[in-house]
């Protein structure tokens, strides 16, 4: 009977390794687990959420169209939830809205359940803001869809926005707005946008004060005196954010957290997972502690050296060559080329800050390679499958 190899997660990790395995492995049955029934390209969330910047049909890519030019009987798509592993058994329990629950048998498991973003503060009491935010998919299609619209239309709606977290999503998020509305009157459809951060922005890295020059250009107000504390909905709709170091509550229309992110593994035994919740992994990328050998991690549940999607390409790439070999009987071979130092922010659609190892990078070269079109033009190859 042919292998069946479990992918659990419908994104950049676990698009790659069932393409590859589909077109270089010519028996191995493919289930594709996903809560989402389309891939979302979530790089370029930090612009879509300025209304009318990115159409919904450039972000998202649907998994029933990606695979439909393999046999069917290599592939199965599961639009579900992955709520327990059984490594012993080799068996993974699934959550499917609307019908019974799925367990499914494996000879192989690829964990690519990624990483959801984590709210700035679990809500205390009834008029505390619970934040989601559309930065990664988390939830089906119609929610991830729906709540960037919504979050379209409060940015349209607000005067002044205020946008938490001084990494890269949160300086990107903040140069986005600055690009669209930052310099302009009220009148003129423009708005005030602050960006806060709990320190300097970047964690401090050597292209951290171009990013804060470019901020400065864009009109963002940046305030790095310490992080947000408490959320909290007035009577007359706006938000009052406590800022550790701030003498004064900041009260804005709107308020965008870009607070880091959370593994998704929550389906997981606690033994397969550190201290950060992730998963660890060897040099093949099989996972730690499993004897069988048998599951692999890629991606944002492994975020080794960190959680990024250049180096969830690289990790997909090669467990999916791996798990071919172990099929054929042969030796998987070490996963090299995950530990690039490539660090690049678009700091809106026409400019950049980033560096390769310690060399900084032209601002120019961080647009042509990122800012211009936030990759979006590299979705389609997780469509037709060039991507592996
Ligand atoms: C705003 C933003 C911008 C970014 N920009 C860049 C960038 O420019 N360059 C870069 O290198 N990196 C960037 N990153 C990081 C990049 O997004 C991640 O590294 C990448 O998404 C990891 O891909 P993944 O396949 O591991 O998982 P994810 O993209 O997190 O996807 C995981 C998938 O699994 C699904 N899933 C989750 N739980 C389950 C479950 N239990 N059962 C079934 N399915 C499940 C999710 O719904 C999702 O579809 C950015 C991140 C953010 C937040």
């Amino acid at each position: 009977m042919a292998p069946t190899v479990v992918i659990l997660g419908g994104a950049y990790g676990g698009l790659h390794v069932a393409h590859y395995l589909l077109k270089y492995n010519g028996e191995a049955r493919i289930i594709l687990v996903s809560k989402s029934s389309h891939f979302f390209w979530n790089l370029a969330s930090v612009r879509a959420i300025v209304p009318g910047s990115v159409q919904d049909e450039q972000m998202f890519v649907p998994l029933a169209e990606a695979f439909s030019r393999y046999p069917g009987n290599r592939i199965e798509v599961i639009i579900g939830s992955a709520e327990a592993v059984d490594t012993t058994a080799m068996t993974v329990k699934v959550a499917v809205p609307g019908a019974a629950e799925r367990t499914l048998a494996y000879d192989h498991l690829v964990l690519a359940t990624g990483s959801r973003t984590t709210p700035s503060k679990q809500p205390s009491s009834a008029d505390e803001l619970s934040l989601v935010m559309p930065w990664k998919a988390d939830g089906t299609y119609e929610e991830i869809v729906d709540l960037l619209h919504a979050t379209q239309d409060k940015v349209e709606a607000a005067k002044c926005i205020a946008v938490a977290g001084g990494g890269s999503t949160g300086v990107a998020v903040a140069a986005e707005l600055g690009y669209a509305f930052g310099g302009k009157s009220i009148e003129d459809g423009g708005k005030e946008i602050i960006l806060l951060s709990s320190g300097e922005v970047l964690g401090g890295d050597i292209v951290a004060s171009s990013a804060r020059n470019e901020l400065k250009k864009l009109h963002v107000d940046v305030r790095t005196t310490g992080a947000v504390t408490a959320a909290r909905r007035k009577s007359d709709g706006r938000t009052e954010l406590t800022v550790d170091g701030a003498t004064e509550p900041v009260v804005v229309d709107l308020y965008l957290a870009a607070t880091g992110v959370t593994p998704n593994t929550d389906y997981l035994n606690a033994k397969l997972l550190n201290a950060k919740r992730l998963v660890e992994v060897d040099e093949f990328y099989r996972v730690k502690g499993v004897p069988s050998n048998n599951v692999w991690a890629v991606g944002d549940v492994v975020s080794k050296p960190r959680a990024a999607y250049f180096i969830t390409t690289k990790q997909a790439a090669g467990a999916a060559k791996n798990i071919d070999l172990v099929l054929q009987g042969k030796q998987p071979v070490s996963v090299t080329g995950t530990d690039l130092d490539i660090f690049a922010v678009a700091t809106g659609p026409s400019r950049g800050v980033g560096r390769f190892g310690s060399w900084r990078l032209p601002s120019l070269a961080v647009w042509l390679a990122k800012g211009r079109t936030l990759g979006m033009q590299r979705a389609s190859s997780y469509l037709d499958g060039s991507v592996a």
